[in-house]
């Protein structure tokens, strides 16, 4: 049985008084939740002021990035030994908006993959495909390159510590949702590219979260799908009360 994984993914948004206070009321709101792993990933700089205050909380700390050093001369980057030390559990690892905006590569990710999990940070590897590879039908050539690139080299029990986010690129931000079943037949083949990378009992552990416009009225139909383990929530994590919602997909009202 995989525990759903629900991450807040703020991008660059809330400065770190907001970011305070949010996390002030998110977290006595959640303070109950148990079956859900949740996360929230701030922007760099709040980091650790939303670090201290979730001491004691069950929400985790996630950062949306990070370099594939551990020091040195890297001007303006950041490194997994720092997000570590300021309690990061998770990171972002190749978003889309990195790929697109910051010519992010298979090979880039694959680097900062490994060195996470040296640093005993887990990644959530963003895969996912474009409109117009969408509309190609090359959703499946595009993640399964995605995969095994970002993936090459990382075992067993490294896997256990990697979560998948598929996001296709056309649904981020736009309000646009997969269907949950045409979502669900994605994950199912990434589950297999796995189970054919490693083995088939690590491809059945793997958590795949879903991502594009996930909103709480869509949460539940997609959480209903057998291989949607979770959810990498933008634009809806930004209120407390939407993620509060999403977070609960399965209380009734
Ligand atoms: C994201 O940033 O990963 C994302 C899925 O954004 P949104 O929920 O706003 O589409």
């Amino acid at each position: 049985m995989r525990k759903s994984l629900i991450a807040g993914n703020w991008k660059m948004n809330k400065t770190v008084s907001e970011a305070v206070d949010f996390t002030n009321n998110l977290k006595s709101a959640l303070r109950d939740v148990q079956d859900v792993e949740m996360v929230i990933c701030p922007t760099f700089v709040a980091l650790s002021e939303v670090s201290k205050m979730l001491e004691g909380s069950s929400i985790k700390l996630g950062a949306q990035n990070m370099y594939m050093q551990k020091n040195g001369a890297y001007t303006g980057e950041i490194s997994p030994l720092m997000l570590k030390e300021i309690g990061c559990r998770y990171v972002i690892i190749g978003h889309s908006e990195r790929r697109q905006y910051f010519r992010e590569d298979n090979k880039s990710v694959n680097a900062k993959i490994k060195l996470a999990l040296k640093y005993q940070l887990r990644p959530i590897l963003c895969v996912g495909e474009t409109l117009s590879e969408y509309q190609n039908n090359q959703t499946i050539d595009v993640v399964k390159t995605e995969i095994t690139e970002g993936l090459a080299g990382i075992d067993n029990e490294q896997m256990s510590n990697v979560a998948i986010a598929y996001e296709p690129i056309w649904a981020i931000g736009t309000g646009k949702t997969a269907t949950p079943n045409d979502a669900n037949k994605v994950h199912k083949i990434i589950r297999k590219i796995i189970s054919d990378m490693l083995d088939a009992k690590t491809g059945e552990k793997t958590r795949i979260q879903y991502g594009g416009s996930v909103k709480p009225d869509n949460i539940n139909a997609l959480m209903e799908e057998s291989d949607i383990d979770g959810a990498l929530v933008g634009g809806a994590s930004l209120s407390v009360e939407s993620f509060i919602r999403i977070v609960n997909y399965d209380k009734k009202d």
